[in-house]
């Protein structure tokens, strides 16, 4: 039987791994609890890593003067360098990666479809962009098989995710034997296998 490489996978930590959502909360997600069997999971909660404690005042990402801040309205707190500073060097320390599944829409960890708020009013318009970390992900990972866990409920966009994590995950081993054969086995295995595994995540 073919054996597989498993993908290595950044999850954002609240997706069934921790109750770290500011409101104590985790999320059952039944596609990341499918998913995580066959990859190696590695996960983070950004705003507990910068210091927010759980339970949490609500931070949201506010455009004040054409910038972009990390804010907290209850608190009035910015938490914009903290978090920038997290992200790049948490980020830039990942290695061998093959995908990364976001929470959606969170100010931290969405990399798109983010409501960004228009200055830190009360009463004030909103609109979309991308979450601090997740967007500095998009920005290091341009080519990386990347999604947050809403947008895997669309059939078509699972497919081309899981696809990409597990060719990476096989490519990423034959560049390590430097072999021919090893090539040639990725080139006839790898595609078979993928569509096995299309059929039980
Ligand atoms: S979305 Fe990210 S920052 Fe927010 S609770 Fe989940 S892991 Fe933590």
């Amino acid at each position: 039987m073919y054996k597989f490489t498993k993908p290595n996978v950044f999850f954002s930590k609240c997706l069934g791994f921790d109750s770290c959502r500011y409101n104590g909360e985790i999320i059952k997600d039944s596609f990341v609890e499918s998913l995580k069997p066959f990859v190696n999971s590695i996960t983070v909660c950004p705003e507990m890593s910068i210091g927010l404690g759980v339970p949490r005042n609500p931070i949201r990402v506010v455009c004040e003067s054409n910038e972009l801040i990390l804010y907290q309205p209850k608190t009035e707190k910015e938490f914009t360098k903290e978090m920038n500073e997290f992200s790049d060097s948490y980020l830039k320390n990942l290695q061998d990666l093959d995908g990364f599944i976001f929470k959606k829409d969170s100010p931290s960890c969405g990399y798109k479809n983010v409501k960004v708020y228009n200055g830190t009013s009360k009463v004030t318009g909103s609109t979309k962009g991308s979450g601090f970390f997740g967007g500095r992900a998009l920005e290091l990972f341009p080519y990386i098989a990347l999604e947050d866990e809403g947008r895997l409920y669309n059939y078509r966009i699972r497919n081309h995710f899981l696809t990409k994590i597990f060719i990476s995950a096989d490519f990423r081993k034959v560049k390590e034997s430097n072999s021919l054969g090893e090539l040639v086995k990725f080139r006839s295995t790898t595609l078979s296998f993928v569509y096995i595994v299309l059929k039980y995540v």
